[in-house]
C-alpha cells in the first residue's frame, strides 16, 4: 500500500491549506473528510429533516450519494451536484457538528472514506483519520493553535472574502462550540493519536507547518 499521512485537529488550525499543500509536496492525493460531513449535513438541510431527528438524518446520510472528485482540484459532489462551496455556508458549519455526532453517519462515511484511502497515497485530513478511519497511517499530525489564533486567521479569511461585521470572539466562540461537540461526541471523537506528532501553529505561516510535516516525514 501507498502510504498515508493523517493530519486531525481542531477547526480552523489551517488543516485544508496545510494538508493540501502537504500532498502537492509529497506527490499524494488531498482528501478532505470535512467535505464529506459538509456534504451529508447540507443534504440534511435541504431535506428538511430537523437535525435533532436520529432516524431521519441516517436516512438521509444513507440513500443520499456523497462523492469526491479530482478536477484536478477536489470537489465534492451530492446526488451529481456539485456542492463544493455551498457547503461552506455559516448554515452548514452551525449544523454539520450535530450531523457527524450520528454514528449512522460515521458509519456511512467511515466506508467511502476507506474506499477513498483503499490504495493508500493520500494526505488525508480530519477529526479521527489518526484515531479511527486510518489508524495504521505510515505519519499522523495532530495539527493545533490557540483559539485566539484560529479565530483570528479566519476574521482575516473572512475579511478578505468580503464578510465583514463579525468580530473575533464570535468567531472564537463558534469554533470552542464546535470543538466541544466534536470531542464530546459517543463515537470516534476528536482526539489526538497517542502516535501523533503534534505541531502547535501558533506563530508559525503555513510554509512553516507544511516544512515542518515534509520534515518529519523524511526522518
Ligand atoms: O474540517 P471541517 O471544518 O470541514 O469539518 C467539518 C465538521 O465535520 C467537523 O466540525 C466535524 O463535526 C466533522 N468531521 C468529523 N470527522 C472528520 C472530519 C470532519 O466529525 N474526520
Amino acid at each position: 500500500r501507498l502510504p498515508v499521512v493523517a493530519i486531525d485537529g481542531p477547526a480552523g488550525a489551517g488543516k485544508s491549506t496545510v494538508s493540501r499543500l502537504v500532498a502537492q509536496r509529497l506527490g499524494l492525493t488531498y482528501l478532505d473528510t470535512g467535505a464529506l460531513y459538509r456534504a451529508v449535513t447540507w443534504a440534511v438541510l435541504r431535506s428538511g429533516v430537523p437535525l435533532a431527528d436520529a432516524v431521519g438524518v441516517a436516512e438521509v446520510a444513507a440513500s443520499t450519494p456523497v462523492e469526491l472528485r479530482w478536477q484536478p482540484d477536489l470537489r465534492v459532489f451530492v446526488a451529481g451536484e456539485d456542492c463544493t462551496d455551498i457547503i461552506r455556508t455559516p448554515e452548514v458549519t452551525q449544523a454539520v457538528s450535530q450531523v457527524a455526532a450520528q454514528p449512522a453517519v460515521r458509519q456511512v462515511l467511515l466506508y467511502i472514506q476507506r474506499q477513498y484511502g483503499q490504495r493508500g497515497g493520500i494526505v488525508v485530513e480530519g477529526r479521527d483519520i489518526g484515531t479511527t478511519v486510518f489508524p495504521t497511517a505510515e505519519l499522523k499530525i495532530f495539527l493545533t493553535a490557540s483559539v485566539q489564533e484560529r479565530a483570528q486567521r479566519r476574521w482575516q479569511e473572512l475579511q478578505q472574502q468580503g464578510i465583514t461585521g463579525l468580530d473575533v470572539a464570535a468567531i472564537a466562540q463558534a469554533i470552542q462550540k464546535r470543538d466541544a461537540q466534536d470531542s464530546q461526541r459517543q463515537v470516534s471523537p476528536l482526539r489526538q493519536a497517542a502516535d501523533a506528532v503534534v505541531i502547535d501553529s501558533d506563530g508559525l505561516d503555513v510554509a512553516g507547518v507544511v516544512a515542518q510535516i515534509v520534515a518529519v516525514w523524511q526522518t
